[in-house]
């Protein structure tokens, strides 16, 4: 990493905290226990902070029998239905329950008041509020650390997220900092907040962005690897930051794209295409972030260039540490 950068990648990976009866209270504890931004007073030169926000796991279902009437079933990006390729049935996020709701509610109320003007209160609480009414919760948003497999409990992913960026802003207006703030999302966010909805997608992507900017916060998606086949099928734009940078595109969001070069590397990418990759995306102006692993040969081979090359353009950097799917 940069000397001028920091890192903070999600805390306790490796310790889920399975949903209880009483998730209020591991919510209360998630949220009270402060992120490591502290550590930016320690280095005043800091000007760039990014954060790996939590992320959840897809679990999607295969429809036995399809009606092709069920709202139920989730769409892609440009709104084709979700096919298990393998046994040629639909794919669809099962319709969840949401949990913890009020805990949610109560602490966006307090921390909005706390990191922001009452007129930008008014109109997040708005946007939080429409966004509501519009859409039924479906798929399972277990953000990492929370996780309870198959039980159909969902955080919202709206509000999750926005109690998230509070967290996050009130921390750094704690300290000395006052550069960037990046906060790296998996491109899912935008496919639980739109509730497995292709044409939904894209509104999400335009109400994350506008939540962002109004808090002064840059998100980052980053390209990710998928595991099985059909989600890699269905879902595949996550996987290709041109693909990302297409819909950040067509919704207009100034979001920017965290490049994981490892995520590039496991699904086929050579090193030739990830730099063009790079060069192209910076060359129509879009903020990059990158990620890497030291064990990636970044010191000696044909990776080392698109390292500096990243430096030559003042693209941050971050050495992630080995971790499943980050
Ligand atoms: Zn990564």
């Amino acid at each position: 990493m940069t000397p001028n950068q920091i890192y903070l990648p999600i805390d306790k990976l490796d310790t889920y905290r399975e949903f209880s009866t009483d998730i209020e209270a591991q919510l209360q504890d998630f949220f009270d226990t402060p992120i490591g931004i502290s550590a930016l007073d320690e280095n005043e030169t800091g000007n760039t902070l990014a954060i790996h926000a939590p992320y959840s796991l897809l679990h999607l279902e295969v429809a036995e029998e399809y009606t092709g009437e069920d709202a139920n079933f989730s769409t892609g990006l440009n709104n084709e239905p979700l096919y298990h390729y393998e046994k040629e049935k639909p794919l669809y996020a099962p319709r969840t329950a949401t949990v913890g709701d009020q805990f949610l509610r109560d602490y966006i109320k307090n921390k909005l008041g706390k990191v922001t003007t009452p007129k930008l209160e008014e109109s997040i609480i708005k946007l939080v509020t429409e966004w509501e009414s519009k859409h039924v919760q479906q798929g399972e948003y277990q953000p990492i650390p929370f996780y309870m497999e198959g039980q159909k409990l969902a955080l919202d992913p709206l509000k999750f997220t926005l109690a998230y960026l509070l967290k996050i802003k009130e921390e750094v207006l704690q300290t000395k900092h006052t550069g960037e703030i990046n906060l790296v999302f998996h491109p899912d966010i935008l496919f639980f907040l739109g509730n497995g909805k292709g044409n939904a997608v894209q509104k999400a992507a335009r109400v994350l962005a506008k939540l962002s900017t109004q808090l002064g916060l840059n998100i980052v998606y980053e390209n990710v690897v998928f595991k099985k086949e059909s989600y890699k099928k269905a879902l595949g734009w996550m996987e290709h930051p041109v693909a990302i940078n297409e819909l950040l595109e067509r919704v207009g969001s100034t979001s920017g794209i965290c490049i994981d070069i490892q995520h590039l590397s496991k699904i086929g990418y050579p090193p030739g295409v990830v730099l063009y990759i790079l060069r192209t995306l910076r060359d129509k102006g879009r903020k990059l972030l990158i990620h890497t692993r030291k064990n990636m040969g970044i010191e000696n081979d044909t990776w080392k260039k698109i390292v500096e090359e990243a430096y030559i353009y003042g693209i941050p950097i971050v050495y992630e540490p080995e971790m499943e799917n980050a």
